[in-house]
């Protein structure tokens, strides 16, 4: 990895393989024109509950669940092109590190993208890192706190098509308290 300035950059070893059900997924949301959905996927209990909370929101219109590792990894897939072409893509970073965040805004364009810090909604577990250290219960009730603090984030931010509006700045979408 070679840092300037500010700015890590690393080279990505390429490949012409596709995966299947991610072009026919990729390719549908696209047609759709369906709103993406992704989260940090780190593996702390942080990353767990963002990725918990993605999924539920991807369940919602018009909102659909995206790859990062093909989006980061694999640019000639259909995953990619949908994300690259989407109005705008939703993402929930674990904590305020932002590690999806600072990579994506700079491949989407920070304009193109709803960015929320998950750790920032529910405040606990900053001690623990294992996933099993929540009770499995618990952490689908604080991932369903997070979802449903964005999707009404996402509402107050929409216009009247349903769709997420182009966020005043680039900095992280304030959540309501409740
Ligand atoms: S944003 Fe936080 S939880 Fe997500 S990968 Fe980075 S350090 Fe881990």
């Amino acid at each position: 990895m070679k840092t300037i300035d500010e700015v890590l950059t690393l080279e990505v070893t390429n490949t012409r393989k596709r995966c299947p059900i991610g072009e026919k997924v990729g390719g549908r949301n696209l047609e759709e024109k369906k709103i993406p959905v992704l989260s940090c996927e780190g593996a702390c209990i942080r990353g767990e509950i963002a990725r918990l909370a993605a999924n539920i929101v991807a369940k919602e219109e018009p909102y659909r669940r995206a790859c990062h590792g093909e989006l980061l990894s694999v640019p000639q897939s259909a995953m990619t092109e949908w994300v690259k072409k989407a109005e705008k893509t939703v993402l929930i970073d674990g904590c305020f590190l932002r590690c999806q965040g600072r990579i994506l805004e700079n491949l989407l364009g920070k304009e193109n993208l709803v960015q929320f810090d998950a750790l920032s909604i529910y405040k606990k577990y900053t001690d623990r890192f294992d996933i099993e250290s929540v009770p499995e219960e618990e952490r689908k009730q604080t991932a369903q706190l997070v979802a449903d603090r964005v999707l009404t984030a996402l509402k107050e931010d929409s216009d009247v098509a349903g769709k997420p509006s182009v966020p005043s700045s680039p900095t992280l979408v304030p959540v309501p308290d409740k």
